[in-house]
């Protein structure tokens, strides 16, 4: 499945990017309109918290209206109304250019703190290095409570 985040939904979009799905997001100066003819070009589902955009006629079967304003409470939905599952692929892309990460070449290693363990993943667009430092290992705690609380449902 392929997402496209409205502009109000870039943090969103990371969340859904660590957990391994092709997650575009909207430019700013993007048009609603433009938005749709993108979603419908790449055959992507949209996300937005904007009720109208979910009237254009081309949208039809292609919005999901995320409700409220709680990051917990949008994780939900997704996964009740999309089928998203929060530990796809977890940290198979990059959170910023939503491109594939490929296991780091060596010779980066040393741009990561030592004794940082592995994988070392790098994305090929922006140049940036992950691996399974504090940040990660909070962002992956988050994906499996998602994941924990959809199986409880
Ligand atoms: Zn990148």
């Amino acid at each position: 499945m392929r997402l496209l985040c409205d502009e109000m939904l870039s943090g969103f979009a990371r969340w859904l990017r660590a957990a391994g799905y092709d997650t575009a997001s909207q430019s700013p100066q993007d048009s609603d309109r433009v938005l749709v003819a993108r979603a419908v070009a790449e055959d992507r589902v949209i996300l937005t918290r904007d009720r109208q955009i979910a009237e254009h006629r081309a949208a039809a079967g292609r919005v999901l209206v995320l409700h409220g304003d709680s990051l917990d409470g949008w994780a939900a939905q997704a996964a009740g109304e999309l089928g998203i599952d929060w530990l796809y692929r977890p940290f198979s892309r990059c959170l910023v250019c939503n491109v594939g990460v490929l296991p780091a070449p060596a010779h980066l290693h040393h741009r990561v703190p030592p004794g940082s363990g592995s994988p070392i993943t790098w994305c090929p667009c922006c140049d940036r290095l992950y691996w399974p430092g504090s940040h990660v290992r909070r962002m992956s705690a988050t994906l499996e409570r998602w994941r924990s609380e959809e199986w409880q449902r």
